[in-house]
């Protein structure tokens, strides 16, 4: 109590604004790695069936890196020896180990529940190898940890648990947050979140902005900063978060708040007029999404339809693949929700980003050392693929139920498509021999340009693709050599880097010669004071997350084309990334 008094009202701690708004309200420090769990206290009498719901948690995570380690044996090369070694260790780690021993002790003597004590047994190891000061042993703690997890997952069974017990407007504080985690949440109760590591292009960074959720990252020492129960308000546009605000502060951030949701209501109202420049040319506005549950939030934002469905949601928090038949139930009710138009489902992009730490290892151990430069994406699955064949066929058969098109991330090179293509075709013959009814004609393939190779390639790519998407988030990290998602460098990641821009307008030129449609998917789609500059590349399609949607259909009503390719002449000319936002700024500035 006394440190408590100590403590400074009114600390402002900045970071990097992830996503717009604010949010005020009861911190919750979040445990590192997904070890958020339940404590309660038994009673005495419940300490037998707790052990035993603990056993049953062992049998079970057993079983399941028993049928884990069968599959690795399908695995190619050193994947296979590496993962049969590390499922054997967390195998023998579930057979009378200090850790399972300690837990059945800590229910009996402590009393708790076996979440709480698979925590703080862990917590006990870790200290006693931390001592030890040995890189082999640090490693060894890692494992522990793994095998914890599992359990924990095991007890919770849904995970969905981890956050649903806190109060109304609970604002996360968190070392690291993954999109898995993130995909747990709900937005409803949820107010904000702030976390010290990542940087605000990273994918948790991308669906707080989807949930439309004020966040905060990159915010140093943050978890030491906060407290449990501290009021906090979260500024995610100016990424500073102030810790135990006094009145005035609390009433600015109120006032803030209200503004913003003012505005917001004025924006819906334009829901329903076209996105037409002034001089009348139109671009098309599609929505990015994360989650099936943002359906209705694209729906109510005048989406034309999806312009990018990232399938890594169907993947995230469960121990096992989905099989086509889970993957097209969804597929199916997301199609359908859209009432005819289109949905552009991406396939499976692992890599950069943790995507959960139950994502079925076998995968998630291909992607390799180096994630970004790794398996990633379209490699993972061509290297894997009963993991491809299984999307395909759910996308085919969702295909049957609406307009569906299928997207291929991080190709470098148009072997890739053909290699898919062929895929696909496969899939679709043996659907047909099986009388399963799929999408006729096939749905069209398209190809992301995110990667330098890509964009360089973005004619060879035309004559294989049928549409083209720009991931420039990608496209800037690849460029740039800029982990998007590293809050280090999070001030060098430059989508009008001139380098950047020249391979977007490579590509635009390329998809427009070939009369290939080209979206424009990554971040900047979602930016309207970048608006002017993508309609004066000729970039009239547009692909963002629901929430923006409203006020860049306001910059395009306000603008010229004309002007906006003059704009896009200036800016092309430059080669200093300052002027050429000088340029931008004054444009818009006009308006
Ligand atoms: C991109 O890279 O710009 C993109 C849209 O893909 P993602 O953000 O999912 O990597
Ligand atoms: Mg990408």
């Amino acid at each position: 109590m006394r440190i408590e008094r100590r403590r400074r009202t009114n600390r402002r701690l900045a970071g990097i604004g992830a996503s717009g708004g604010i949010a005020l309200g009861p911190a919750h420090v979040v445990a590192g790695g997904g070890m958020d769990v339940p404590e309660r206290r038994l009673a005495a009498r419940a300490v037998a069936a707790e052990q035993t719901r603990f056993g049953t948690a062992v049998e079970d995570a057993r079983d399941e890196l028993a049928a884990l380690a069968a599959r690795a044996e399908m695995l190619p090369g050193a994947a296979r020896g590496e993962m049969t070694f590390l499922l054997d260790a967390h195998l023998q780690m579930l057979t009378g180990s200090r850790l399972v021993r300690g837990v059945y002790r800590r229910i009996g003597d402590k009393r708790v529940n076996a979440e709480a004590a698979v925590k703080a047994e862990l917590s006990a190891i870790a200290d006693a190898f931390a001592a030890m000061e040995d890189a082999y042993l640090a490693q060894r703690a890692q494992d522990v940890r793994d095998v914890a997890r599992r359990l924990i997952r095991h007890l919770t069974e849904a995970p969905a648990n981890a956050f649903s017990g806190l109060a109304a407007g609970t604002i996360l504080i968190a070392e690291e947050l993954s999109p898995a985690d993130i995909a747990l949440l709900d937005p409803k109760r949820i107010g904000g979140f702030a976390t010290e590591l990542g940087g605000p292009q990273g994918h948790t960074a991308i669906m707080a902005r989807s949930l439309g959720l004020p966040a905060v990252v990159g915010v140093p020492g943050l978890s030491k900063r906060v407290l449990e129960g501290d009021t906090v308000i979260v500024d995610g546009a100016s990424g500073v978060l102030t810790v135990a605000p006094n009145p005035e502060t609390v009433a600015a951030a109120k006032r803030r708040r209200n503004t913003l949701r003012r505005e917001r209501r004025t924006l819906a109202k334009l829901r329903d007029v076209p996105a037409v420049t002034r001089d009348g040319i139109a671009v098309s506005l599609r929505a990015n999404l994360e989650l099936p549950g943002e359906l209705g939030a694209a729906l109510e934002s005048g989406a034309e339809g999806i312009g990018l469905l990232r399938t890594e949601f169907l993947y995230m928090n469960r121990s096992d693949p989905p099989d086509a038949e889970v993957q097209f139930a969804v597929l199916r009710d997301m199609v359908e929700g859209m009432g005819g138009s289109p949905v552009v489902a991406r396939t499976l992009d692992i890599g950069t980003d943790k995507l959960a730490y139950a994502l079925d290892e076998s995968v998630a151990a291909q992607v390799g050392a180096n994630p970004a430069l790794g398996l990633r994406a379209i490699r993972l699955s061509l290297s894997d693929r009963p993991l491809l064949e299984t999307q395909l066929e759910a996308m085919l058969r969702a295909g049957r139920h609406g307009d569906l098109k299928i997207l291929l991330p991080m190709i470098t090179a148009p072997q890739e498509v053909r290699q898919t293509r062929a895929a696909m075709r496969r899939v679709a013959r043996r659907l047909k021999r099986a009388g399963v009814a799929i999408a006729e004609p096939l749905p069209a393939l398209g190809a992301m340009i995110e990667t330098p190779a890509a964009a360089l390639s973005a004619d060879r790519l035309c004559s294989e693709c049928d549409f083209l998407s720009l991931g420039t988030n990608d496209l800037t990290m690849y460029t740039l050599a800029v982990d998007r998602g590293d809050e280090h460098v999070a001030s060098l990641y430059d989508p009008l880097h001139p380098a950047v821009l020249r391979l977007i307008q490579f590509s635009a030129d390329a998809a427009n010669r070939a009369a290939r449609p080209l979206t424009v998917c990554g971040e900047i789609a979602g930016e309207p004071r970048l608006t002017p500059l993508l309609v004066g590349l000729g970039l009239t399609d547009l692909s963002m997350v629901p929430g923006s949607l409203p006020a860049v259909k306001k910059r395009i009503r306000a603008i010229e084309a004309g002007a906006a390719r003059d704009l896009a002449d200036h800016v092309m000319r430059e080669t200093d990334p300052r002027r050429i936002a000088d340029h931008i700024d004054r444009f818009n500035d006009r308006l």
